[in-house]
């Protein structure tokens, strides 16, 4: 496998790699965690009145929806931890230029530089 010196250099690889596990073993153990509650709410739906029905949908709703955010950031975990192996962690997907090492210590599954990301949500 061939790295890129001059990136590698610079990056702790192990400690972002041991960043982006640890985080992805927190999020999958809220996602089997998550996937139990909602066992729960589809259970209650038969007992319980009209006005706890809307609360139970939801919250169940809620809870899908930060179930999708974790989703997300769990592929954007897998997908940083790929850049690791294939030696181009910390390279800027858009422009390929070297991420800032604070921006990556932030958020270690980022893929953009801070230009980029500024370009992307305008
Ligand atoms: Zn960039």
């Amino acid at each position: 496998m061939i790295y890129p010196c001059l990136m590698t250099d610079e990056l702790d690889l192990e400690h972002f790699r041991g960043r982006l596990l640890a985080r992805r073993d927190e999020l999958q153990a809220l996602q089997s965690m998550s996937s139990g509650s909602r066992d729960a709410v589809e259970l209650d739906q038969t007992s319980v009145g009209r006005v706890s029905r809307i609360d139970a949908i939801q919250q169940q709703q809620m809870a899908l929806a930060s179930q999708r955010q974790r989703e997300e950031e769990l592929v954007r975990i897998d997908a940083a931890l790929q850049r690791i192996e294939d030696g181009s962690y910390g390279e800027c997907l858009i422009c390929e230029e070297p991420i800032a090492i604070k921006r990556l210590e932030f958020d270690p599954a980022i893929a953009t530089c801070v230009t980029c990301a500024a370009q992307r949500s305008r």
